[in-house]
């Protein structure tokens, strides 16, 4: 198969190699691996995934998330695919989104948030990620161009498929590049601001984060840590976006209180481990 694909590569690559938005502004990118590919492979990681995490059965919970997601899936860029919100129970201060749309998010770090709006922000962050195609890009590299090709060439139950789903579980703990987490700040404030969120909610979110990284031993989403230098400059890079965006907050969220009251319905630390 792979061999076959070889030999069309050229017309593969004339069918296949889409110019899509991948940002705020017009941004677009090159991009192999389509769409309706990419909800393939993330639907395989959500399935393996709906196995080896435990979900958090509190469907007050899951709706939230979920409307929370929608409000901010409402005003981002990539509109072309449905986005999914799940809450892991799991002590683990993390948050990851996979390709294709699929957003999970774990009740150690919603634990940590204060306000509706830090949640926001890390929603915002995730969804970022996913519009700019971070996810798909790195996979796609990880692949290699002639089996990127031969997934863009729709062989749905390929043994391709199979291979993308289980090297795309494996990157799931491999952070990004740094201009990868920039870009994902920057459209996530915009994102956070356009749904009505107070865009303190990001800042605060970066701050009680890399705080956390910076006692905990364990890993803290996506590696922010207060002694690293790259945590610094995303929160400096945040106050400096959001300064330059120059918003009016007496009109945005922070859902202190709202958050406060859904906090109390997670499970203490330690809980059903
Ligand atoms: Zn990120």
């Amino acid at each position: 198969m792979i061999r076959k694909s070889l030999l069309i590569l050229p017309l593969a690559a004339a069918l296949f190699l889409a110019c899509v938005a991948t940002g705020p502004g017009g941004k677009t990118s090159l991009i192999i691996i389509p769409s309706s590919q990419e909800v393939s492979i993330g639907a395989g990681m959500a399935q393996e995934l709906a196995r080896s995490e435990r979900i958090f059965p509190d469907s007050t919970w899951q709706r939230y998330l979920n409307r929370v997601g929608q409000n901010i899936v409402a005003v981002c860029d990539r509109k072309d695919i449905q986005y999914h919100f799940t809450v892991v129970e799991s002590d683990q201060i993390n948050a990851f989104a996979a390709p294709g749309g699929f957003i999970y998010f774990y009740t150690g770090l919603l634990r940590e948030m204060d306000s509706e709006a830090e949640m926001a922000a890390v929603v915002a962050h995730e969804i970022s990620h996913v519009v700019a195609r971070h996810g798909i890009k790195r996979l796609q590299a990880t692949l290699g161009v002639a089996m990127a090709y031969e997934l863009a060439l729709g062989n749905e139950n390929s043994e391709v498929l199979h291979t993308a789903v289980g090297l795309g579980l494996g990157l799931l703990s491999a952070g990004y590049s740094r201009s990868n987490e920039r870009e994902a700040d920057d459209y996530g404030l915009t994102y956070l601001v356009r749904a009505g969120y107070d865009p303190q909610g990001m800042e605060g979110m970066l701050q009680k984060l890399a705080a956390l990284g910076g006692r905990s031993s364990s890993s803290v989403f996506e590696g922010l840590a207060s002694t690293h230098p790259q945590t610094q400059e995303r929160i400096q890079n945040t106050r400096a976006q959001i300064a330059r965006m120059n918003v009016n907050s007496s009109n945005l969220t922070l859902g202190r209180q709202q958050y406060q009251q859904m906090r109390s319905r997670l499970p203490q630390k330690g809980a059903g481990q």
